[in-house]
């Protein structure tokens, strides 16, 4: 039987390498609804090539102009309620969530609360909302599939683990456009320069989150939540050539690693169809070709928002969601030029010592504690 898709965020760079694993595969998968932001032609061409009778965009204007170039019968919605909406289609039985940031938290927990099973590519997810989330998970008896590549590396290398608890994982991380800078070139450094990501093709925040190494910070608390490790023994590893996805150690000192060329499709199809595995005609890897993998220890001074986001794990509470909420300010104020590389995580240490933290907080206290962060961000000068 075809397993039905829905996509949250199908015209991003995850939300596109879905549909093309899709379409590789039609004997087996089927894209059945699609939630985009602000690109009209693109989600309309999804939607057509792709058969699908439910999108959603982020607004009612634009929500209006996919209604004109639609069939009749494919359904229109937009805004917060139309990503849930999506999230929720009684057709669909697989959830890719792959929208950015924490808009993608209520609609995966609508997805768990309609059992279907989750294939997760927004970690802002379990950043803000991890011990909700994986509880109502729990619950109800609905999978969490990592897309991320790390997390999709790690959960491949305790496949089949079940017994052997793990002595602590390890995040490999490219060190982002910046890696050979030293932190007081960092001073100078331009927003086209940020955006030029050494292994990877991403999406302008997750490439400055690269940069800063916030996405690794962000990547540390989901693993937590994902794989229910303590932040102890959660380690990072600078790895130049983004070959090896990230590797679990075990009690007797073996490691496991997965590896493989940096293509997102694999982890993708992996979430797919777990736990079996599919053809997959992508750049393969050849090792004597590339002769050598390059590792670096993390400089915690070098990289702090890394260490900012460690300690915010640590804490938990509401920690996260502002550190990530932040953020999201944060860069997109770099972005536009109105502040410096290293503003960002000066400000956001700022934002953070002047949080007051909500230990085990519901729902409506991250949504608060969202809000708050991104109004303090935004105020700082
Ligand atoms: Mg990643």
């Amino acid at each position: 039987m075809k397993k039905k898709i829905a996509i949250l965020g199908s015209t991003g760079s995850i939300g596109t390498s879905t549909l093309d694993v899709v379409s590789k595969h039609p004997d087996h998968f089927e894209v059945v609804a699609l939630a985009g932001g602000y690109n009209v032609e693109l989600i309309v061409e999804q939607a057509i090539k792709y058969n699908v009778k439910a999108v959603s965009l982020a607004n009612r204007e634009l929500a209006e102009k996919a209604r004109f170039q639609l069939s009749s019968d494919v359904k229109v919605f937009y805004g917060e309620e139309g990503l849930s909406e999506i999230a929720t289609r009684p057709e669909a039985d697989f959830v890719v969530t792959a929208v950015v940031g924490s808009q993608g938290l209520k609609p995966t927990l609508a997805a768990i609360e309609a059992g279907k099973t989750i294939g997760l590519a927004n970690k802002e997810t379990l950043v803000s909302g991890g011990h909700i989330v994986m509880e109502r998970a729990r619950q109800k008896g609905v999978p969490i599939l990592p897309i991320d590549s790390e997390h999709s590396a790690i959960f491949q290398c305790l496949q089949g683990e079940e017994h052997h608890p793990a002595r602590r994982i390890v995040l490999t991380a490219s060190g982002g456009a910046f890696r050979d800078k030293t932190r007081d070139a960092l001073k100078q450094v331009s927003v086209e320069e940020a955006l030029k990501h050494p292994t990877w093709n991403m999406g302008a925040k997750v490439t400055i989150d690269s940069a800063t190494m916030m996405n690794k910070g962000l990547e540390v608390i989901e693993a937590h939540w994902l794989f229910d490790m303590p932040f102890s023994k959660i380690d990072c590893l600078i790895h130049y050539e983004s070959i090896i996805h990230s590797m679990v150690e075990f009690e007797d000192s073996a490691v496991m690693a997965q590896l493989g060329t940096p293509d997102m499709r694999v982890p993708i199809l992996y979430a797919l169809h777990y736990p079996q595995r599919l053809p997959l005609d992508v750049e393969r890897l050849d090792l004597a070709r590339i002769g050598q993998l390059t590792f670096k220890e993390v400089d915690f001074d070098r990289y702090r928002m890394l260490k900012l986001a460690y300690q915010a794990g640590e804490t938990g509470g509401t920690m996260p969601t502002v550190l990530n909420a932040a953020n999201e300010v944060l860069v997109d104020k770099f972005l536009n030029k109105q502040i410096s590389f290293l503003d960002i995580e000066c400000m956001l240490a700022s934002v953070l010592d002047q949080h007051k933290n909500i230990e085990n907080p519901e729902l409506e206290a991250i949504f608060e504690a969202d809000r708050w962060a991104r109004t303090t961000a935004s105020n700082m000068i």
